[in-house]
Formats: structure tokens, C-alpha cells, sequence
């Protein structure tokens, strides 16, 4: 199923390979015909649709659903929780970007304090697991000055994981605010971050501001911040030529920068056909282009989808004996890899990690976890036992321990051990967003990443940004300052 790019209907739809290029294709009887590129590699589309498995959803739904995907949400029909939260706390920004999700359109949407609570609550009760991780979004979060007080809140509220998304212009002019957001609790800053030149900036922002993201990150780090992701915006002609260097920015910073999550650009609003054909990029696109900048150092076969890592979250639960979020997100979302960084050279770990071997051996483990303490003390032996088979100890990088590191991971999961080997790599992510072009409900269905709204609900991140937001915003919208 997917919808109507003009009415939004929700009409059948059709994924289909034509030469090497996957296409999702459909007709609304009333608008017509439309064909729009879905994933531009079928073999790894193959290779990817292999892990497409679904969630169980949440217990405590907040509709029954008869109307995919008006019927957000969470409804019954959902298959993953939320992994991340999303709370846009204002859709006033100090800037005006055409590619933005969110636009103020002159009326300001801007929760009150109590109904950002009561939304991270929703988060909270999710069950059976809560949402362990919450994102402050807008807009521009960093223009509301109670942003600090919103951080400690979702901290007493038990979340893990507590992120902001910024263009990061007030980052940049106040080492104040920087400070008081990470003594507050922030995590990880979401940083928009086009490229390591001006031109990005001068077509999507319309000034460069290059030098501006320099001076956030520098602020950040003297205000002791850990954490930083960077977040391009990708389009043809705009920044793909800058996807190596961004990575090679990246791996030169990880003192402060440890991630980077590519996002190919979604399209909101009207915009023709040709417009959009020349500047679509899908994940496989930006597969090509790293091979293309790095030399193949990283390449489309370092990639796997986000719901390759459900085994982890499996031996979690088994271990734990308690229920863990599980990424089952569809796997033409989003894609990932850690990539290593020895001597400036980028060494994606799936170079020296049998990754698929490692992990289909914990799901046989897993499987033939009998739940008592004894099968558990089994299980653990037998992955531990076996896992230097999934090393290539010819292709380690010298200054990496990394039998010592797999084995503190598994031997007790802790954060400690996470935390380290995240120290010592970069992730490097991408998450295509849907838009009312290549929308596949199945892929919507099984989406991770939610927002909480004022009024209750918990809406998928690609129905909310192409159907709901508008309504939402509508609804709860206010003048400022009142
Ligand atoms: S997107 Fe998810 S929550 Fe929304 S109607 Fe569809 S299945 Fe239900
Ligand atoms: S936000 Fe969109 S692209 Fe990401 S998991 Fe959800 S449906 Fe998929």
C-alpha cells in the first residue's frame, strides 16, 4: 500500500525491479499514474530485504486501526515501539530552509512545559518496554531558553538517551547555553551539517555557514559535550560530491564528533517531476558515492539495515530476563556501519568482523535459549567460545584490542564497553524519510522513530511529517508569548 502524492488517499502500490533499479509504482483513479524511483541497487535491495522482520508493536495502543496511516497512532496495526521519541518543541526557527519539515507559516506552535511533560510521559508508558531514547526538535529547539529545564525533566523522566536536532547557530554564539545544556543532561546533539565547504550552504541556507558549525563544535567541546552527530541533508547537485569529505571531517573529530546520519533528501510540498528526478538520492546512491570519494575504503558491502541488529537486542532480553526495544524498522530505511580510523585510513569494521556470521550464530543461540539460568550460562559460553572465529586477525587494526572489546560486550553488555568501542569509532548512518512520492506502508508500519503530540497521540516520524503535522500544528498553535 501506499498513498496518493496529490489526494493522499491510501491507493495500492507496486515495488518492481526494472534493469538494476528498484521502482514503486501506482495509480489513484482520480489522479493518475506515478512511478517513482525506490531504491536505486537491487542487489542490495536483496541483500537488505533479507532482514525485514516484524515487531511485536506496543500493548497499549491508542487506536484500533482501520485507515493506514490516518489512523496514527500508535494503532493496533503497528509493529515496532517507539526507539526515539521526537517532541518538536517550537516550529519558530532563526532560519528558513526550503528543505525543512517543519515551517512556521506565521502561526508558532510551542507546547507548554506541562504538555511537553505529559508527551514524555506517553513515551515513558509505552508498553512493554518504554521508550528509552527522546529527541527535542522544532523548528529550532535552542530558541527556547527553557530548553535546559525541558533536558532535566526528560532526565528525571528515565530516558537514556536525551538528544537535541539544531542548526546550531545559537551553539555557536553562546558557550553559556552550551554549557547549560550539557550540565541539564543532553546526550547527543543532532547537528545540521551540509558539508565541509560553503557551497551546500549557500544553496540550501543561503549563506555559508561553515564557519558557524566549526564555532558550535568548538563551543561543545569546551562546555564538555561528548556527543555530536552530524547530519547532512543529501540532494544531487547540492552536497554529494562532499559525502567522503564529511566522513573524513568526522573521523578527524571524534573526540566530540561520533556519528554522522546521512539523510537523502525527502520532498515536501509540491515539486515537479523533473526538479525532483535531479535531485533524488536513494541510500544505494550514497552507497556509490562513498565508494567514489573514499577510494573504497568504505563501500556498499560495509552497509546492513537498521533491523540487522535485532539478534543484539534478542540476547539482551534473554540475558536481562526483561523485554528491550527491538529495531525492527524496515530495512529500506536506514542503513549503518562503525568505521575505524587507523592512521587516516578508514577501516569499516565489517572489514575484520564477520558481522553476519557473529550474528546469525547469536540468533541460533538465542533460539536455543531455554530461559534457565543454566541455558543462559550455556548460551553466553557458546557465543564467547566462538566468537574469535569472527575475527580476521590479519586485517585488525594494530591498535585495536578488539577480542578484548567483543568479549566486555557480551561477557556483561555493559555501557562501559559500548562506550568505549564508540570511542574509538565513528557510526556512520542513513535514514531515507519518506515522502508522499515513494511512501510504502509497509516500511511506515514498521517505523521506530515517532513524535509524541499534545494531544496524546504517538505518530510515525513519515505520516507525521507528510499527512498529520499540519493538523497538529493547526490545532495547538499559538500566538508568542502567549
Ligand atoms: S502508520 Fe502505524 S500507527 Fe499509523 S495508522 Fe499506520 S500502522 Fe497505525
Ligand atoms: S522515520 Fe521514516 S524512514 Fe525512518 S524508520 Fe520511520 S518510516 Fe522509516
Amino acid at each position: 500500500m501506499s498513498i496518493c502524492p496529490v489526494c493522499l488517499e491510501p491507493i495500492s502500490g507496486q515495488i518492481f525491479q526494472e534493469g538494476d533499479q528498484i521502482f514503486i509504482k501506482k495509480t489513484c483513479d482520480i489522479h493518475g499514474y506515478f512511478n517513482e524511483i525506490y531504491w536505486s541497487d537491487a542487489e542490495v535491495f536483496r541483500k537488505f530485504y533479507r532482514y525485514l522482520c516484524d515487531g511485536s508493536g506496543v500493548d497499549n495502543s491508542q487506536t484500533p486501526t482501520s485507515r493506514c496511516p490516518f489512523d496514527c497512532g500508535l494503532c493496533n496495526n503497528h509493529k515496532t515501539a517507539t526507539l526515539l521519541g521526537n517532541i518538536d518543541i517550537t516550529n519558530r526557527c532563526n532560519m528558513a530552509c526550503p528543505v525543512c519539515f517543519a515551517d512556521a507559516g506565521g502561526q508558532v506552535y510551542e507546547p507548554t512545559l506541562s504538555q511537553i511533560k505529559s508527551m514524555m510521559y506517553n513515551l515513558r508508558h509505552q508498553q512493554p518496554v518504554p521508550c528509552p531514547a527522546v529527541q527535542f526538535s522544532g523548528g529550532e529547539p535552542t530558541l527556547r531558553d527553557d530548553l535546559p529545564d525541558i533536558l532535566s525533566m526528560a532526565r528525571k523522566m528515565g530516558f537514556s538517551q536525551i538528544q537535541i536536532a539544531t542548526n546550531g547557530l545559537r551553539l555557536a554564539t553562546s558557550l553559556n547555553f552550551c554549557r547549560s545544556l550539557v550540565i541539564n543532561g543532553l546526550n547527543t546533539i543532532y547537528l545540521q551539517f551540509d558539508g565541509v565547504t560553503s557551497k551546500p550552504y549557500m544553496i540550501v541556507r543561503g549563506r555559508d555557514l561553515f564557519p558557524t558549525k566549526l564555532k558550535a563544535l568548538d563551543n561543545l567541546r569546551k562546555a564538555g559535550q561528548k556527543s555530536v552527530v552530524l547530519v547532512p541533508t543529501l540532494a544531487k547537485g547540492v552536497n554529494d560530491q562532499e559525502v567522503g569529505a564529511i566522513v573524513r571531517f568526522a573521523s578527524k573529530n571524534l573526540d566530540i564528533v561520533k556519528g554522522i546520519n546521512m539523510q537523502p533528501v525527502s520532498f515536501a510540498g509540491r515539486i515537479d517531476d523533473e526538479e525532483r528526478s535531479q535531485k533524488r538520492l536513494t541510500i544505494p546512491d550514497l552507497f556509490k558515492l562513498l565508494e567514489e570519494q573514499t577510494d573504497n575504503e568504505i563501500s556498499r558491502g560495509d552497509f546492513y539495515p537498521v533491523s540487522f541488529v535485532t539478534p543484539l537486542s534478542r540476547l539482551l532480553a534473554a540475558e536481562s530476563g526483561k523485554e528491550q526495544p527491538v529495531f525492527t524498522v524496515h530495512p529500506c530505511c536506514g542503513a549503518a556501519t562503525y568505521i575505524y580510523n587507523f592512521n587516516n585510513h578508514l577501516i569499516p569494521i565489517t572489514r575484520f568482523i564477520d558481522v553476519e556470521g557473529l550474528f546469525e550464530k547469536i540468533e541460533r543461540e538465542v533460539n536455543n535459549f531455554d530461559g534457565s539460568n543454566f541455558g543462559r550460562f550455556k548460551m553466553r559460553g557458546k557465543i564467547l567460545k566462538e566468537m574469535p572465529k569472527f575475527v580476521d586477525d590479519a586485517k585488525v587494526p594494530e591498535d585495536l584490542n578488539i577480542k578484548k572489546l567483543l568479549i566486555g560486550i557480551f561477557m556483561n553488555g555493559t555501557r562501559d564497553s559500548l562506550r568505549e568501542f564508540h570511542n574509538k569509532t565513528l557510526f556512520l548512518g542513513a535514514m531515507h524519510f519518506q515522502d508522499v512520492f515513494n511512501m510504502d506502508l509497509e516500511r511506515l508500519q514498521r517505523c521506530g522513530v515517532h513524535y509524541a503530540t499534545p494531544d496524546g497521540r504517538i505518530i510515525p516520524f513519515c505520516a507525521y511529517n507528510t499527512i498529520h503535522r499540519k493538523e497538529v500544528e493547526e490545532w495547538f498553535c499559538m500566538q508568542p508569548n502567549v
